[in-house]
């Protein structure tokens, strides 16, 4: 595969297709508002949106210091699906059942979102052909029977399990000897949605300011370079970015993910390749992939490149390593080996939030006003949303404008976890961490074996799975 005039970074390929979006005006002085906002990413928008919608009275600012869908919310995979960080650890803490309603809800997530944007017009090219997650070594077709397993525990009655024949005849990869499938996925244009969405919100009455960046968040307070908003109520949804805070440093770890697109690819390789249904197509190594059939009929793949920065440091435009390129671009041609010519046209990467214990969480501290959601670790395009909707309710039952809802009473909200260790203990714990399961993933192509390698449940222990 040719890797020359490739694009690098220009924030993703989704927003270069789009073209970036005009600026919105910054915050004119200090200004009071109902509820503070900060951060213009899915989290952030939704919240606003779901806010303003219940209570069309509320004053609600939303504060983002660059512009709407600059950060994961415009460069993700676009898999909305129903995997949420943590729920493992929320079954230990709470009980089985609990986890089953968080799952559940999960899953009514996604429909709730193809409901939403398709109730306010937004085109975000979205389709409903649920995730596809395949094995193509014995270890992974091990790791794939116990998930899926694992789910159907989890109430997941509607999840498919195939073999070879059965996974070909979704989409042909390379070795596949196994697949499961579940309904409960869309693929989508992750900037088409979150432009539609600021733009929805703003049209309902938010008021959405731009090259604003928050400084620090205080009780009641979001300070500025511009002017302070005073909010009984301040929302932190900064991901990634939340290390950038004052106070912040070691909240949340940010964890970079890499993504390729190739140019648009030919009838003919469709004719082969199958994938019709435009199913999001994963797989079971421990260093996964991710990958989406566009609506302009490229392929999008992604996976952790260069996993973390020293001392929590964020990247700017998305500019990735040539050495990542190359590495994501063999990953697509091992899925499909006919693409060994085909041209990689645009390489970014962006980043997420880690919390310590791997735990996504939404919370709402009642002695101060101060909330946040985040820590979704890969899986943020729909539990972004379920925050969301939780905030909302949160804000609600404080304010005294509602009662607990059944949002309110999941096992992730108000969900408290200790701050990362200090540098460099926390570079040299994540490096070693994906080290460790690149090695496990080679170990496991090359000697077929059955069981996952022993250097990978090392990791997972490190990582808190
Ligand atoms: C490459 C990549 C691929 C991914 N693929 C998937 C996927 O396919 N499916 C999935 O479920 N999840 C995926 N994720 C994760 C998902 O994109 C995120 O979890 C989700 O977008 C988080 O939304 P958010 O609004 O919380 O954060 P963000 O989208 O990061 O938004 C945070 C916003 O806050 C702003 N901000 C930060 N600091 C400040 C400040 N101090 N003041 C004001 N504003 C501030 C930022 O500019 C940014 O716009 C992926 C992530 C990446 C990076």
């Amino acid at each position: 595969m040719d890797g020359r005039d490739v694009v690098n970074g220009g924030i993703s390929y989704w927003w270069a297709r789009e073209g970036l979006p005009a600026p919105r005006e910054p915050l004119a002085g200090d200004t009071r508002a109902d509820v503070c906002v900060v951060g213009g990413g899915y989290t952030g928008l939704w919240t606003a949106y779901y806010l303003k919608r219940a209570l069309p009275y509320l004053d609600v600012a939303v504060l983002e210091r660059s512009f709407c869908g600059y950060g994961a919310s415009g460069r993700n995979g676009g898999w909305l699906y129903n995997g949420i960080a943590g729920r493992e650890r929320y079954a230990r803490l709470h009980g089985k059942d609990a986890a089953v309603r968080l799952q559940r809800a999960m899953n009514e997530t996604v429909a709730e979102v193809v409901r939403a944007t398709e109730a306010e017009g937004i085109d975000a090219d979205l389709v409903r052909g649920g995730v596809l997650e395949v094995a193509t070594t014995p270890a992974q077709a091990g790791r794939l029977r116990a998930f899926h397993a694992a789910e159907l525990a989890y109430g997941e009655s509607d999840r498919e399990l195939y073999g070879a024949r059965g996974t070909a005849a979704r989409i042909r990869v390379a070795g596949a000897v196994a697949s499961t499938w579940t309904p409960h996925g869309a693929r989508l244009q992750p900037a088409k949605l979150v432009r539609g969405l600021a733009a929805k919100a703003e049209e309902i009455g938010v008021r959405v300011y731009e090259s604003t960046p928050v400084t620090e968040i205080r009780p009641q307070h979001a300070v500025t370079p511009y002017g302070t908003v005073r909010a009984p109520y301040v929302l932190r949804c900064t991901e990634g970015f939340t290390a950038g805070l004052k106070g912040q440093r070691r909240t949340w770890l940010p964890m970079n993910s890499s993504m390729i697109v190739t140019e648009p690819l030919p009838a003919g390789f469709w004719e082969q390749a199958g994938w019709e249904g435009r199913e999001t197509l994963g797989d079971f190594a421990h260093a996964y992939l991710y990958a989406q059939r566009t609506a302009d009929d490229r392929i999008a793949l992604g996976g952790r490149g260069v996993p973390y920065r020293f001392g929590s440091r964020t990247d700017n435009d998305g500019r990735t390593r040539a050495s990542t390129v190359a590495e994501l671009r063999e990953l697509l041609v091992k899925l499909f080996p006919q693409l060994a010519g085909a041209r990689v046209a645009h390489a970014w990467s962006g980043v997420l939030g880690v919390p310590r214990d791997w735990c996504a969480t939404v919370c709402l501290d009642r002695s101060t006003g101060l909330g946040w959601a985040g820590g979704y670790v890969g899986s943020g395009v729909a539990t972004s949303n379920l925050a969301a909707r939780t905030l909302r309710d949160l804000v609600r039952q404080d304010s005294g404008q509602g009662g607990p809802t059944e949002l309110t009473a999941l096992p992730w909200v108000d969900h408290r976890v200790r701050k990362w260790e200090p540098e460099p203990l926390r570079w040299l714990g994540v490096h070693g961490m994906y080290a460790a399961y690149r090695a496990a993933d080679r170990t496991e192509s090359r000697t077929y074996a059955a069981g996952t390698a022993r250097l990978a449940r090392w990791a997972d222990r490190v990582a808190g799975r």
